[in-house]
């Protein structure tokens, strides 16, 4: 049976259509046998779809700036700081990257102009970076939409890319698995796509294909619940099934234990907190 200690990519009642506080989660994750839990809540402007994509303030986003204050460790679970970023363009662009903040939350005029993507990274200790508004992608060819995950991946803070099975942006899994593999960055096996497609079969296949590619290049693997409420935190039954259907090697799952997950952070350059 595979080992899976850590929830990498969860949400709370930020992202709005998502139920649960960090600490419910917190609980959940101590109570699902975790050592560690990585609070994902979306960056985009599917939250707030009023925000000026040129310039603008840190009110909406203010939730990624004060993550500080959590406890490091909470119940006895590793606590990091994420954000799960849409991608934006045809190059790997993240939302916010192209907008500028010049206020505060307080609406004040900030002495260093930034782009609200520094701002909110900042506070991150890793970026998930996933497709869920595709219409950019609308008639790209294979090259380009493999291209968007090759620069999303270049991306310094960008540790995850997210649910690639499930997003509906075909690309080239061998070039992008073996980029991942190259930069030792992470590919997610994500239980809510599995879950879904007990229903249609086909995302089923495509992640299991991106899986076999991870296993078959030397590329890591997260598996994560993308969790909108408590219950589900740290319940993967359907990503472990189809892991083990394929004999996924447990050595390349780098949520099998906290030490993994945070050796894997390490190796790719990212701060690892104290705890
Ligand atoms: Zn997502
Ligand atoms: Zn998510």
């Amino acid at each position: 049976m595979l080992q899976n200690r850590c929830d990498v990519h969860t949400h709370t009642l930020y992202s709005r259509h998502a139920y649960s506080t960090v600490r419910e989660n917190v609980l959940a994750a101590r109570e699902a046998g975790l050592e560690l839990l990585g609070v994902t809540d979306h960056f985009s402007d599917m939250l707030f779809p009023n925000t000026d994509l040129t310039r603008g303030s840190l009110r909406d986003y203010q939730h990624f700036i004060n993550m500080r204050v959590w406890p490091r460790t909470w119940e006895g679970i590793r606590l990091l700081h994420g954000a799960e970023a849409d991608i934006r363009t045809l190059d790997g662009r993240l939302f916010g990257q192209g907008i500028e903040v010049a206020e505060d939350i307080t609406g004040r005029s900030l002495s260093a102009a930034a782009t609200l993507y520094d701002r909110v990274v900042a506070g991150c200790d890793y970026v998930i970076a996933s497709v869920h508004y595709k219409e950019f992608a609308a008639g790209a060819s294979l090259a380009q939409t493999t291209q968007m995950y090759l620069g999303a991946l270049a991306q310094p803070k960008v540790l995850v890319l997210g649910h690639t099975g499930r997003a509906g942006v075909p690309f080239d899994v061998d070039e992008v698995v073996g980029e991942a593999a190259r930069r030792h960055k992470l590919i997610e096996i994500n239980e809510h796509s599995l879950e879904i497609s007990r229903r249609d079969g086909r995302t089923w296949t495509s992640c299991s294909k991106i899986a076999e590619k991870c296993a078959e290049l030397g590329c890591q693997i997260v598996v994560n619940t993308d969790a909108h409420i408590c219950p589900s935190i740290g319940r993967t039954p359907n990503a472990l099934e189809m892991l083990e259907r394929i004999h996924f090697p447990q050595e390349l799952v780098a949520t099998r234990s906290a030490e993994a997950f945070l050796s894997a952070m390490a190796t790719t350059g990212l701060e690892v907190p104290g705890f």
